[in-house]
């Protein structure tokens, strides 16, 4: 074996298990297993969940808070002005060591799966070709899928559909798209089209900004999920944010929900730039702006969720942690239910490996051994904690370590070591 974890707890049961791994896959899961083995961990109760995997991200920009300037409208379109002006400084050296330090956040926190979008209304492809190295260079540590995402959109973008094009030539793995960016609706209709015909041609998966805005007319989704039907690319397609919907009459909803569910498409919610970017256009009620989580998982659609920004012009705060973005779901989804909080973990584990085509995936006999253990005890602390990855482990190495954290109280004379987690 190359490694014993002894005294696991995991997900809906109480009892604690041993998990044995040898060449990166779970070979054993027992309540304990008598081989001694030279590598062992005792996690003393400790929670083990399979990796977290972030299906959204930007790494190209993380880090730019603030360069050149701030956003303060806090609106989508105040971030994408400033990113145009940031992007003119962009070096490959700067995007490298920008997205490396937000991977090295994201693992050391449990995210071993990411699939990043990188801005390619660009002629030199330099934020592209940084992130296609660090693809290559990190490949023991995180498992990268990069997206070529026209931000600035492809009909109304000077050689955008020769832009896009030119960066699947160029190794991205996924063909993005942004419909409601460009001037017209029939444009945008025209952009997704035009997606499809390239992700087919080069044989790559899609992954779209879908109907990000609070406007209740953008209907880009009901395209995508048609264009997904006749590609027969349900599984290879996501649509990220499709805040719209959160507007969509309810009729309308409903009528999408039920196709969104026939087209087999993944939804991906981004609530943490969301929550900042949207309703930015309202008085008073404020828009919560989020997709209908609820009712698409109700309706059988695999629904994850994206971090999105770590600091840049979008969303000025973040740290990579995966928890992070769920804790702020489930609040302004109202999933507080006991079964929610629960579907609220599978959409960060299950869902978006699933929306990311990831394999053998799990914790069961013969999966990846790719697993994150937390400081926390109980399956309902995870969530209400957003403890810290006490360590990582990718095909059965260990590439992360934080040690458990405990605080002394003084109290008069007395002084006491208490842990969050620990309850009387
Ligand atoms: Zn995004």
């Amino acid at each position: 074996m190359d490694l014993i974890l002894r005294n696991c707890l995991l997900r809906n049961t109480k009892s604690f298990v041993d998990i044995a791994i040898k060449n990166g896959v779970i070979e054993l899961i027992e309540p304990k297993i008598k081989e001694k083995n030279d590598k062992e961990l005792d996690l003393a109760g400790a929670i083990v969940l399979p990796a977290f995997s972030d299906p959204h991200v930007h790494l190209d920009a993380v880090l730019t808070a603030g360069h050149p300037r701030h956003n303060e409208s806090g609106t989508l379109l105040e971030g994408i002005q400033i990113w145009s002006e940031r992007k003119k400084e962009l070096t490959f050296e700067d995007v490298y060591q920008r997205a490396a330090q937000a991977i090295k956040w994201s693992v050391a926190q449990g995210t071993i799966n990411i699939r990043t979008h990188v801005d390619t209304c660009d002629e030199s492809f330099v934020a592209l070709r940084a992130l296609l190295k660090i693809k290559e260079d990190f490949k023991n540590f995180a498992n990268i899928q990069i997206v070529a995402f026209p931000q600035e959109g492809v009909l109304c973008f000077p050689r955008g559909v020769e832009l896009l094009e030119e960066s699947l030539k160029l190794g991205a793995d996924c063909v993005g798209g942004i419909p409601h960016f460009e001037w017209t609706r029939e444009d945008g209709i025209r952009q997704l089209e035009i997606v499809f015909e390239l992700a087919a041609k080069y044989d790559r998966k899609i992954d779209i900004h879908c109907d990000e805005t609070d406007d209740e007319e953008s209907r880009f989704l009901e395209h995508v999920c048609a264009l997904a039907i006749r590609y027969n690319f349900g599984e290879k397609t996501l649509a990220g944010h499709t805040t719209a919907m959160h507007s969509y009459n309810n009729a309308y909803a409903f009528k999408l929900i039920r196709l969104v569910a026939h087209s087999g498409i993944s939804v991906i919610a981004n609530p943490l730039d969301n929550a900042i970017l949207q309703g930015r256009f309202d008085t008073y009620p404020k828009r919560r702006g989020l997709t209908r989580v609820k009712e698409l998982l109700s309706a059988g659609v695999n629904v994850g969720i994206g971090h999105d920004s770590i600091m840049d012009p979008w969303y000025p705060l973040g740290r990579g942690q995966m928890l992070q973005a769920a804790f702020v779901l489930l609040h302004m989804c109202q999933m507080s239910g006991r079964s929610e909080q629960t579907s609220v973990l599978d959409m960060i584990t299950y869902n978006n490996a699933k929306a990311l085509n990831i394999n053998n995936y799990g914790i069961a006999q013969g999966n990846i051994a790719d697993l994150v253990v937390l400081d926390a005890y109980d399956e309902f602390d995870v969530l209400r904690l957003m403890p810290q990855a006490l360590w990582v482990i990718k095909n059965g190495k260990i590439v992360a370590q934080t040690p458990c954290l405990e605080t002394k109280v003084y109290f008069g004379d007395e002084k006491e070591n208490i842990h969050f987690s620990k309850k009387l």
